[in-house]
């Protein structure tokens, strides 16, 4: 097997994460500083962990800019458990739908797990231009007391992200933010969820980011709920309704460490992933269609760049090549086929312009 470099992962999920949060991961799993223990065997009943989960909460709600209205949950299940946890629980005795918007892979999912739930109505869906694009405003008709709104600010898959908040005030907005979570500044007050898992943006796998703002789940009866199945158990518990994957939340503290710290907040990541996502794109529309963006331009990702080349040989032919020169992770989702660059937050600058460098290479030798 050819030699892969870290540095140079493009991978859709699990994303990069930053060198530096590496390095304390690696000294962490021999023994924390702070305790002598590896992390791998620190206890969630621990003061540490309690510390952990304390500065993890208080670092997002900095970052975001949270007020005392939300709870920050750090969840199991990924973001596909909050599919259905998320239409169980506020589906409930509910005359009018919830509405959901249907722009790529991901939201076909969840709706898809919102219909066993309840009832639902897609307000729009890119299904038949084959999600190449995202609705304007006036193409989307809410409905006026839907219980919620669900969206995905992101569509991984696709490489469709919105550059606008959605929906009404008066209807509780609910977003999946799984793969632009803490990649730019957001309006935070305006959902009542977020929720976004940690393995694209924040960290290994395993652990959930739930933000939800307190008045969500007034009057909703949950009591006949499993119990890790309701909301209300985690916020009782602090997070610590069952034993809690603590090495991925020590690996998530670590990175919202890395955003204040290193980076210095969500404006200037923003302004590190805008000029990521410029560099390739420019790389795409100055190749004269040898590099053919997958997404509307208004409408393009600044976490997940999907194109193709003429022909699947060719497709081919770059994998191989650039897998050759240390890259990895660039081929599209097993739905849509093509090649995509998920350039996340741990992806530096310089990385992608050796991405571009290399396929502006390629080009001209193809
Ligand atoms: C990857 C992804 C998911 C799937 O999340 P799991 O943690 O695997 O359940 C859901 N939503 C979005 C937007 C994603 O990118």
């Amino acid at each position: 097997m050819t030699k892969l470099r870290n540095d140079l992962n493009f991978s859709g999920g699990p994303g990069a994460l930053p060198e530096t949060v590496l390095q304390q991961v690696q000294q962490a799993i021999l023994a924390l500083p702070e305790t002598g223990l590896s992390v791998l065997g620190m206890s969630h009943r621990s003061d540490w962990f309690a510390a952990v989960v304390e500065e993890c909460e208080n670092n997002i709600r900095t970052l975001l800019g949270l007020d005392k209205h939300y709870h920050v949950l750090l969840l199991q299940g990924g973001a596909t458990q909050q599919f259905s946890m998320i239409p169980m629980t506020l589906l409930q005795n509910q005359t009018a739908p919830a509405d959901y918007i249907h722009s790529g892979y991901w939201s076909g999912k969840s709706i898809h797990e919102a219909q066993k739930e309840g009832g639902i109505r897609t307000v729009w869906s890119g299904a038949s231009s084959g999600f190449t694009h995202l609705p304007s405003d006036s193409e989307l008709n809410f409905t006026a007391n839907a219980p919620y709104l669900h969206y995905v600010s992101n569509e991984t898959v696709e490489g469709l992200q919105f550059h606008r908040l959605l929906g009404h005030d008066r209807v509780p907005r609910i977003c999946d933010m799984s793969s632009d979570f803490l990649s730019r500044p957001i309006e935070a007050d305006k959902f009542s969820m977020i929720y976004a898992h940690a393995q694209k943006n924040m960290g290994p796998a395993g652990v959930t980011i739930v933000v939800m703002r307190d008045d969500l789940l007034e009057g909703i009866p949950t009591q006949h709920f499993a119990g890790m199945f309701d909301y209300r158990n985690h916020i009782q518990a602090h997070s610590n309704f069952n034993t809690p994957p603590v090495f991925a939340i020590y690996v998530v503290l670590l990175v919202t460490r890395w955003l204040l710290n290193d980076i210095g907040g969500l404006e200037k990541m923003a302004l590190i992933n805008q000029q990521k996502a410029e560099t390739l794109y420019r790389c795409l529309d100055d190749s004269n269609g040898f590099y053919a963006g997958r997404a509307a331009t208004a409408d393009r990702s600044l976490m997940n760049v999907s194109f193709k080349l003429a022909t699947p040989a060719l497709e081919k032919k770059i994998l191989h090549e650039s897998a050759q020169a240390g890259f990895s992770g660039l081929s599209g989702h097993r739905s849509t086929g093509g090649l995509r660059a998920s350039i996340y937050n741990g992806l530096t600058l310089g990385a992608v312009e050796q991405l571009v460098a290399f396929m502006q290479r390629f080009q001209k030798n193809a």
